[in-house]
């Protein structure tokens, strides 16, 4: 079952409590890939690096089979560069620097190769180049998800908008579920969403877990309680490929499967945050997914004996 995934392909600079790098490959489609290829062996990427995005990260994608045919690639300009840096919780963080470099001029074409694919994950991107991916889909797939972030809320908002009415999932964190509803209760913000667009609105908490909305069911899915979170970086795309990678290797949509496709991502997530960038992703074993998804099992199963 095949994917297309979208989004940035970049470098980072990051700061966290535990330490600092100054350039380390990221971005929403690079994390998105390394989760999703655990499940999909096609993975299919589409995205912008400059003359300086290493060819050694290419090679160690397309190893693991992910497709980088719609990855275009400027021989003068920079890949884009995100810089930011947590505080102490490292639940929240600011954006020090977003320089779009490649990005500015940014235009996806979707191969041909990639029509067949039924399963799309629009990374966090420019909503308009989300939309623009949506529309050269000449079969709609089966299913679409998006993520986004609170930037585009503030300067592309009636875009994202407009892709929302286009998708079957979105992903958004607490904060920015709030922004774009203007609800404080996420009960009513999850509602206001749906009636944009999605059916499904999964609301990411980072340590405390995250909440999938559809209709009027709502699922709860803890964050497994860590040690040490090193990097946080990554860790809502890493969730995001390991969500539709389930998804598209079941190639069942129905809610209850999402609710699985929840703990996978968790999962993946979990490992994510336990170093710098996409490192511990490019560790993992099937095994360790396997254990981890285990750990969530035990976490959260209990029996209730009411007299
Ligand atoms: P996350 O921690 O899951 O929100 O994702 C962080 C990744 O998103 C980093 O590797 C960045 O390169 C990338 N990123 C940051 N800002 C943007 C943006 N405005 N658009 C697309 N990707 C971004």
């Amino acid at each position: 079952m095949s994917l297309i995934t979208v989004g940035t392909m970049a470098f980072d600079a990051i700061e966290t409590p535990f330490g600092k790098v100054d350039k380390i490959v990221g971005g929403s489609a690079t994390y998105v890939a390394y989760a999703a290829s655990n499940f999909v062996k096609d993975v299919k990427q589409i995205s912008i690096i400059g003359y300086d995005f290493p060819i050694e990260e290419l090679n160690e994608l397309k190893s693991r089979g992910v497709k980088i045919d719609g990855v275009e690639m400027i021989k003068d300009k920079k890949s884009f560069f995100w810089s930011g840096k947590y505080h102490t919780d490292m639940n929240t963080r600011d954006t020090l620097i977003t320089d779009l470099n490649v990005l500015a001029d940014f235009n996806p074409i979707v191969p041909d190769t990639y029509q067949d694919a039924e399963f799309l994950m629009l990374g966090n991107l420019m909503p308009k180049l989300q939309l623009s991916v949506i529309n050269q889909m000449k079969v709609r797939p089966k299913l679409i998800v998006m993520d986004t972030m609170n930037f585009w809320m503030d300067i592309a908002l009636d875009d994202l908008k407009e892709v929302l009415t286009k998708v079957d999932v979105l992903l958004v964190n607490d904060g920015e579920a709030r922004q774009l509803s203007n609800e404080f209760s996420l009960v009513k913000a999850a509602k206001k969403i749906m009636e944009m667009g999605p059916k499904f609105l999964i609301i990411k908490k980072g340590e405390h877990g995250a909440l999938l909305f559809h209709e009027n069911h709502v699922f709860y899915a803890p964050a497994l309680p860590l040690e040490e979170v090193f990097d946080p970086t990554g860790a809502g795309d890493t969730f995001a490929g390991g969500f539709i990678g389930h998804l598209a290797k079941t190639k069942d949509i129905s809610f209850e499967n999402m609710k699985t496709a929840i703990i996978v991502g968790s999962a993946m997530a979990s490992y994510c945050v336990e170093k710098f960038g996409p490192e511990r992703l490019k560790e993992i074993t099937k095994e360790d997914i396997e254990t981890r998804i285990g750990e969530f099992v035990e976490l959260v199963s209990f029996d209730i004996d009411l007299v």
